[in-house]
């Protein structure tokens, strides 16, 4: 841990109190200035050591905190980072955090720190075990930069918070991978596990069951079986598993759902520096699984229906799964982009979300966001850091309807970020990956084609429902309706054959809820989405209760 303040007396204090408490297992480093701290990082480099926490002051000469963790990143990706400042800097250091990617800041003084301090590096040292440089066994992952299979594989990976290593299938060790394991170019992806097994153009789901993430579940009947795996979902797995019930989550792709996919959170109750969507869907996965929910990755939920008493889900594969209720917690998903060029160069330079796993690729190349929402503003910010000039494509005639103040603020402070409204993509070009993308300007008439080296799609999205067919009453749209959106005045829905109302969060099947993103009417949030599941939870007890 290496700690940096140009105040001496304060410098040995944070020394100090790090070692009281951390010094048995790590070792504390403590600067005076930036630069000094940036040669014993060197040093630290060299002897090939690891770092976990910087700990930096606001407010120093010749370097300040922020520009010093900016160049101490370069040294150390992985470690995390807070900003110490005083409270009269305290407006500075939130902008910092939200333009270099800092994990917290602590006020000066943080007496007492068992309150103050410790909390907080407890945090960044569990962030830093879950996903930095510690010592794992890595998968290895074999592939092309700009195939669409390989990236899935390693956007998979990243989501599901496996650690990885990459190898281009043309690059010596690339090459070496492939023979040891028998296999061509042409059978890229190629994923080595830890233990040595190689799979070739492997799925999703062949790779989940390698690498130890369950597909299958250990019992045939469930008091509560959650689909989705997003906020909502994870809510209701931690709420129905703490209170008793024997709990599954199914997820068809990774944990986390949309809000994984966020760089920074920063509206969520209980985070006041924000928090990244991965940082958040650990912490939700282990607490999970702490309280004994089962959690079921890449399976495919494509049928519902009540069986007598029992509540039936299908899978892709045609096998089922029963319990007494079922929580639908499958969210949205992107609407799709449409233009000549998208659909053949999609995982090829263009993506749907933020898909942070191509930050680094982003490196000194022309980065296009589409979409004028608080996604694509988080978006234009994180790869602000990585890319040469990032372009913001807004159909709208201005971002103020669509996008938080805060954010409009902080995209205007950057330089390399530039916003063009009233303008729509018209054609993607590219022959092996992603090249050009010609954008027209509504309000001049205008066609330009720019060269581009990444498109990054989010124009909103839908919530994908036709499986459900007829099983649920939806809206036009498909979203889910439930409790008194089922009521036509007064009158209950057809065919509900109860002696009560649906409860708030009940479909128009008794036993089967809907929470989060995908109910008729919700707020689309992260926090709104937790407590849905939570309250869904609540719900299923009632039912259970007096079904
Ligand atoms: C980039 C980005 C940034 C955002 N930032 C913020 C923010 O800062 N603050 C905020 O409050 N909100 C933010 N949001 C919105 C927020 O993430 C969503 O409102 C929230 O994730 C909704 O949670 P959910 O659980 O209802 O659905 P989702 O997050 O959509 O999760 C649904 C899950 O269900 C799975 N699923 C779907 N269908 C099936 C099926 N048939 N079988 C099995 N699994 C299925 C999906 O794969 C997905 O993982 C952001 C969204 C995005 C995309």
């Amino acid at each position: 841990m290496l700690t940096v303040d140009d105040d001496p007396a304060v410098s040995r204090a944070v020394a100090r109190d790090l070692r009281r408490r951390y010094g048995q297992d790590y070792q504390i480093v403590r600067a005076s200035s930036a630069a000094e701290a940036l040669d014993a990082l060197r040093e630290i480099k060299l002897r090939g050591g690891r770092v976990a926490v910087l700990l930096a002051d606001y407010r120093m000469p010749q370097m300040n905190g922020v520009d010093f963790l900016e160049q101490a990143m370069d040294l150390f990706p992985h470690a995390r980072r807070a900003l110490l400042t005083a409270y009269a800097d305290t407006d500075a250091a939130i902008q910092a955090i939200n333009v270099v990617d800092v994990d917290h800041y602590l006020l000066k003084p943080w007496d007492p720190p068992e309150e103050k301090l410790y909390p907080v590096v407890d945090a960044l040292l569990e962030a830093w075990q879950s996903a930095g440089d510690r010592d794992v066994e890595e998968v290895k992952v074999v592939g092309h930069r700009w195939s669409a299979p390989s990236y899935k594989i390693r956007d998979f990976l990243a989501r599901n918070l496996v650690p990885y290593r990459w190898f281009a299938a043309d690059e010596p060790e690339g090459r070496r991978l492939l023979d040891a394991a028998g296999a061509g170019p042409e059978a890229i992806p190629l994923v080595v596990t830890p233990d040595g097994r190689a799979l070739t153009a492997p799925t999703a789901g062949e790779v989940a069951a390698a690498v130890g993430l369950s597909t299958a579940p250990v019992h045939d009947f469930y008091d509560l079986i959650i689909i989705g795996g997003g906020p909502a979902g994870l809510g209701a797995a931690v709420y129905g598993a703490s209170e008793g019930l024997h709990t599954v989550l199914v997820e068809r792709k990774a944990i986390g759902g949309q809000a994984g996919q966020s760089s920074r959170i920063e509206n969520y109750l209980g985070f006041p520096d924000g928090v990244s969507g991965a940082q958040l869907t650990e912490r939700a996965r282990r607490q999970a699984g702490k309280f004994e929910a089962e959690v079921l990755t890449t399976r495919d939920v494509v049928g519902l229906e009540a069986r007598g008493p029992a509540r039936v889900v299908r899978f892709g594969d045609g096998s089922e799964l029963s319990a007494h209720a079922v929580i639908l917690a499958t969210g949205v998903s992107y609407r799709p982009l449409v233009a000549p060029g998208v659909a053949e160069l999609t995982g090829r330079g263009i993506y749907y979300g933020s898909a942070a796993t191509e930050g680094p690729a982003c490196a000194g190349t022309d980065v296009y966001i589409v979409g004028g929402a608080n996604s694509a503003g988080q978006a234009a910010l994180f790869f602000s850091r990585h890319a040469r000039e990032v372009t913001l494509v807004v159909r709208g005639e201005s971002l103020e309807r669509s996008m938080s103040y805060y954010l409009i603020q902080q995209l205007a402070a950057i330089g390399n970020v530039h916003v063009r409204t009233g303008t729509e993509v018209l054609e993607a070009h590219g022959t092996e990956h992603l090249e050009a993308v010609t954008l027209c300007d509504s309000k001049q008439g205008t066609r330009t084609t720019l060269p581009a080296g990444h498109l990054f799609v989010f124009i909103g999205a839908e919530p994908r429902t036709e499986w459900l067919d007829s099983a649920v009453v939806r809206d036009p749209r498909g979203f889910v309706y439930t409790g008194p959106d089922l009521l036509t005045s007064g009158q209950r829905p057809t065919g509900w054959d109860r002696d009560r109302d649906p409860f708030y969060l009940e479909s128009s099947v008794p036993g089967i809820f809907a929470a989060g993103d995908v109910r008729a009417n919700s707020v689309k949030r992260v926090a709104s989405a937790v407590g849905e599941g939570a309250m869904a939870v609540t719900l299923v007890h009632k039912y259970l209760e007096a079904p």
